[in-house]
Order: structure tokens, then sequence, then C-alpha cells
């Protein structure tokens, strides 16, 4: 029997009236998507446009009087259930950004972040930050305006975090890092002195067949229970998932012909996205609180899976008859070096490849600049010297060029400033799924090993996880399903215990 989620009359009236929405909100994620896959690189300038349209006629649509006045009266209503009062919070939070935000505004946001896209990809293959610059110094005078007209009690840079995280604040991410990064700082060095310690491996030099490779990255999925009538795996220069409900998720990975663990990792965690999205519940599919609401528990799931069940010498060993196909010399790997492989840790330039101790520093040295461009500490212009400071300072290294700097990542470019504090702690919170999920299930590194156990993970997340769906906020998830507050201490713990073996 199908379950009745919604029985406020003023409720069913505005997920009505939002078929519409959600109809536009669907085609732009379609637009989106290929626009960072297939799109002909010549239909950027009209792709711009009417994303930028779609963007102005969704606002418009949003704030027709008759739809802003149900929500208005939402608010008053008694006795509304919890999917219904998360309707209405979501839909309060965007009449909030579109009633504050100007349709210039928005339509000049979605233009120059299209633009900036294409001048982002044009730079990095140019390995030339001069080519981003000016699109990007327009980027963040736009954050600028926006964080001004959404307003903001301390900090320009609290109201952008609002936007991924909601009611993050700078100085909660600043209390956040400032115990957590001398403790990591603490578990490096002693990695550093083990006589396991090593800056490179083998493996990364590893050349692998790209046809091979896909065909790892597809069997890797199946072993995941993957349901390939949901999700799709395709390529882009940056991996990424876009969901479009319950029923679809489109996940992406890249090929760099070398160092496998690359496109694998990539692969693994952004089926963790696509999961979680594909096991919320589909009957909300066509509301507000359709998929998934924290960024932050986003990628407590993709990290989940990349590294606590990825990682795992079972899986490996589950994996390894597909992985010895991909190149002639794999077959002279042990499933013990290749672990070794998988888990190295060292001071790295790129942070999508990073291990997980040295993870964080990358994700503070984003958070400072961000947080120094919003306030004009500093300037655009000087972020190449500032970057490599600051690699300089946190982990010792200097890109050689600006593809392995500051052009690294396209979130700058798509002008999502202010996601990426929600990486860290995306990831300490998964370390809290992962005691809990133990404790009911048994060892991770055992499960890995069978797609019975895998199925078994997915289980217990999908219960204790992936129903909340976007119904309520990250810190009261954590709070129902396992009586949790975000913290480290769950994952400085499982830290030392993983390298403090391997090391
Ligand atoms: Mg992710």
């Amino acid at each position: 029997m199908e379950k009745e989620f919604f029985q406020n009359k003023i409720i069913k009236q505005i997920l009505e009236k939002y078929k519409v929405l959600w109809t536009l909100n669907y085609l732009g994620g379609l637009c989106e998507w290929d626009m960072m896959t297939y799109m002909p690189k010549k239909a950027a300038f009209f792709r711009a446009e009417a994303m930028a349209n779609l963007g102005v006629l969704r606002q418009k649509i949003f704030l027709d009087e008759n739809f802003v006045k149900l929500i208005e009266q939402a608010e008053k209503e008694e006795g509304l259930n919890d999917y219904e009062l998360a309707i209405v919070n979501q839909l309060k939070r965007a009449l909030k950004h579109y009633k504050l935000l100007p349709p210039e505004f928005l339509e000049e946001l979605d233009r120059t972040t299209c633009e900036a896209h294409e001048a982002w990809e044009k730079a990095r293959k140019k390995n030339d930050f001069s080519i981003f610059e000016p699109l990007l110094e327009r980027v963040i005078d736009l954050a600028r305006k926006e964080a001004n007209y959404l307003g903001y009690k301390e900090h320009p840079y609290d109201a952008l975090l609002d936007i991924y995280e909601e009611g993050l604040t700078t100085k909660e991410v600043e209390d956040f890092f400032t115990p957590f990064i001398p403790k990591l700082k603490e578990l490096l060095e002693y990695v550093k002195k083990s006589k396991n310690y090593s800056e490179t491996n083998e493996l990364e030099e590893e050349p692998y067949d790209t046809e091979r490779m896909k065909e790892l990255n597809k069997q890797t999925l199946e072993f995941l229970n993957i349901d390939p009538e949901k999700i799709r795996l395709d390529i882009s220069v940056h991996p990424f998932t876009l969901s479009l409900g319950a029923n679809e998720a489109r996940i992406t990975t890249r090929y760099h012909q070398k160092d496998f663990l690359q496109s694998l990792a990539s692969t693994i965690h952004e089926f963790g996205h696509a999961l979680y999205e594909t096991q919320t519940i589909s009957e909300l599919t066509q509301t507000p609180i359709g998929g998934v609401g924290s960024v932050s528990l986003h990628e407590s799931q993709s990290r989940l899976w990349e590294k606590m069940v990825g990682h795992n010498k079972e899986f490996i060993k589950a994996i390894y008859p597909e992985i010895i196909k991909i190149s002639p010399k794999l077959e002279n790997y042990s499933v013990e070096e290749m672990h070794r492989y998988f888990v190295k840790v060292r001071p790295s330039l790129i942070r999508t490849e990073a291990d997980e101790i040295t993870y964080h520093f990358h994700i503070l040295i984003r958070f400072e600049i961000e947080r120094d461009l919003l306030s004009g500490k500093i300037k655009v212009k000087d972020l190449p010297i500032i970057w490599n400071d600051k690699y300089k300072e946190y982990l010792g290294v200097v890109p050689s060029n600006d593809n392995e700097g500051i052009l690294q990542d396209s979130h700058w470019a798509g002008g999502n400033i202010g996601y990426f504090p929600t990486y860290s702690i995306g990831t300490v919170i998964s370390a809290i799924w992962k005691y809990h999920l133990e404790k009911d299930l048994g060892e991770i590194s055992t499960l890995a090993g069978s797609k019975e156990g895998i199925a078994k993970i997915q289980e217990w997340l999908k219960e204790h996880v992936h129903k909340y769906g976007a119904i309520y906020t990250m810190k009261e998830i954590l709070q129902k399903s396992v009586g949790e507050e975000l913290g480290t201490t769950y994952f400085l713990d499982y830290l030392n215990k993983k390298y403090k073996e391997i090391y």
C-alpha cells in the first residue's frame, strides 16, 4: 500500500503547483549534465543563454503571487507532519533567495558561471590561469554581491556557506578546523617517520588501456550492486554526480591513461553519491524534498564508499581479476602490494587524489582563500602566489604549473563558493556512520569482500541515512539516526587505527 506522505490541503495545493518548478529543475539539470559531458563546444554561448533564461523563468514562477501566498499560509498551519514541515522549510529557504536576489542578478550569475566554466576548461587545456582569471574575478564579485543581497550576521561568507549546508557559519568552520588540523599534522609526521613511508609508488606510473579501464569501472560498479537502469557512468573533466530523482542519477569519471586508482576511486566515490540519491524515497521525487538536502551528508556517503569500502584488502581481492586485465604488467603485483598503492599517504598537489590524512589541508586552503576573497582581504590576481604559499606552508609542496595548482577544481568556475568545507565535514561524518554500521553488522573489511556484504552495507545506509532524504538537516539526521553530534573523534580514531597499522 502506498504511504500517504501529505495530508494537509494547502501542502497538496503547493505540490500540485510545484510540479512546474520541478520540471524546470529537471530540464536545467539535464542541460547542465550535457554541458559537462557531451555538449559540442560551440554550443556554449547559446547554452549559457538558455540556462540563464531558465533560471529567470524559475524565479518568476516561484514568485507567482498565488504560490507565495500558499507558502505563507502553509507556514501558519498547525499539525503538519515532518514531511510537510520539511516542504515548508525548503520552500521558505528558496523563497528567501528568490525574494532577495534580483532577477537581473540571477541571470548574470547563470550566464557568468556558464562562461566561466568554458574559460576554465580552456585555461586547463592551455595550463594557464590568466585565461580564467578575469572570469573568476567576475564570479567572486558576484559572490560578494550575493552575500550582500542574502544578508549575514558576522561574515559575508556565512551567507554562501548556508546555501550548501543550512545554518553553517564561518566561525563554525574555523572551530572545526582549529583543533582538527594539528591532530592530522601529528599523524602525518608519524607516517613520514615510518620505514614503510615512500613518496612514490610504482603503480602510479603504470599505464593502462582506457577501454579496459572502462570495463574495470563497469565491473566494479556491478560488484557494488549498481542498478544500471537507474545509474549511468560517463566521462568528464572533473568527476561529478547529477541526480534527477530517485530513479535517475548520472555519474562521471576520468581516464588519464595511467595511475588507475584515480579513475577507479572517482567511480566508486560518485557511485556513493548516486546510491544515496537513488535510495531516497521515490514518492518524494517531484516535491521540494526529493533527493538529498545536505551536501555534507552527501559527501559522507561518497567518502565512505571510496575510502572505507574501496580501500579494503577484501574489496581489492574481489575486483583483482578485473584489475589485472587493464595492463599486462599488473599481474606482477599482489593484492597486498596493490593495497599499499590504494592507501599510500604523502603530501601532494591534487585534492581529489589526496590521501585521507592530507586531504583536509587541501580543503583548509580553499576555505581560507574563499573566506578572504569574500571579505576583500585578498584579490583574485594574487591567487597563484597565495595558492603556492599556502601549499608550501600546509603541505610542503609547490605546484609547478596552474593545472597542478589553482586550476584543478571546477567549483569556482561553477560559482560554487562556500562548498569546499562540506567535503571535510562530510568525510568526518563518514566515520560516524562507519562506527555505528560496524556495531550493527560487523567490520566493513569483511563485508566489503562480497556482493552480499555490500548489499548489507547498502541496506544499513538506506535505513540510517538515505531514507531521510531532505526531510531533516544534517545535524538532525545525525541525532535521529545514531544519536551523535558532528565531531572529529570517530574520524581521528579511524585514521589512527588504519594508518598506524600500515605505517
Ligand atoms: Mg563528492
